[in-house]
């Protein structure tokens, strides 16, 4: 972690929503699952390689995303599930998963799976093995609902990378003609989860604007700016990154509700990813976290963290 006493954290007011002029966006974007898993490993191993203080944790979530783009390729096709207006179709606390999420688990421990672990990681890969299905499904709730219990974190996170495996093949087939925006708009359309992040486009067919992204199912939606995804105020907002970088990465901070959640700019940087660029960047988490603001929603893999 960056030297707290040379780090500060640096910002500035955003600015009124009204002057906000671009394009029709988008409301709602699926995933691709077949390159959202092989891209974000990439990112992941860039981010790592530019001499990172996490670099050997996001190596390991590298090797977890190449696995997910393993377990993705051997699920069998999925059906689009029926839509209900005003309902996420793919509830993450109310969908009733397949059997053949477990396919993705067993794929992902295959692939993750090596003599270069360290003994906690392998020790989670066996245990998870030696565990019936009953009890493994158990656990996939219980992760689902942020309810793992401490002894069970190190195996949550396999089982966090086969959800969102599933999670997010099942999402590409939905009709996207279909999915609408939820009455919560802080909220994914098509699971209902907190978003990992969000990124202010610089490009494609209305640059400027911004779209939060889904940790479980990898959706992403637009959502106007200047206004807080948690409470939906104007007042008080503010960006803070950390002083010195170029800013891609920055954290945008509510007083009425007190809480955060990172916003990515590709203007800064075209190459940004939401959960690579997030875990990278833990440093902002603890520097925002310092001056009194609760993150939104955890990263999907920072399990029983805030
Ligand atoms: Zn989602
Ligand atoms: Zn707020």
């Amino acid at each position: 972690m960056a030297a707290r006493s040379t780090t500060r954290i640096v910002g500035g007011r955003i600015g009124d929503p009204t002057r906000e002029t671009v394009g029709q966006p988008i409301p709602v974007i699926l995933p691709e699952p077949g390159i959202l898993f092989a891209r974000r490993a990439e990112r992941l191993e860039s981010l790592a390689a530019a001499d990172h203080p996490m670099a050997d944790w996001l190596r390991f979530t590298a090797r977890l995303s190449r696995a997910q783009h393993e377990a993705i390729a051997t699920l069998p096709m999925a059906e689009p599930v029926a839509i209900t207006e005003g309902e996420p179709p793919l509830g993450y606390d109310s969908h009733h998963r397949e059997a053949y999420w477990r396919m993705a688990l067993a794929v992902v421990l295959r692939a993750v799976d090596g003599t270069a672990l360290p003994h906690q990681v392998r020790e989670a890969i066996s245990g998870l093995r030696a565990r019936d299905t009953a009890t493994v499904d158990a656990l996939a709730d219980a992760y689902l609902r942020g309810d793992t219990q401490k002894a069970e974190r190190g195996e949550a996170v396999f089982i966090a990378a086969a959800v969102a495996a599933y999670f997010t093949h099942r999402a590409a087939v939905l009709p996207a003609a279909n999915v609408h925006l939820l009455a919560q708009r802080g909220c994914c359309p098509v699971c209902g989860s907190a978003p990992v992040a969000g990124v202010v486009t610089a490009a494609g067919q209305a640059p400027g604007v911004r779209y939060l992204h889904c940790g479980l199912c990898a959706t992403a939606w637009n959502h106007v700016r200047a206004v807080c995804i948690a409470c939906g105020s104007s007042r008080g907002l503010a960006l803070h990154g950390i002083e010195g970088d170029e800013g891609a990465v920055q954290a945008e901070t509510c007083d009425e509700c007190r809480s955060y959640v990172k916003m990515l700019y590709q203007a800064k940087d075209m190459a940004v990813e939401p959960m690579a660029d997030d875990l990278a960047s833990l440093a902002l988490d603890m520097l925002v976290g310092e001056a009194g603001y609760q993150r939104n929603a955890a990263n999907p893999l920072v399990i029983g963290g805030q």
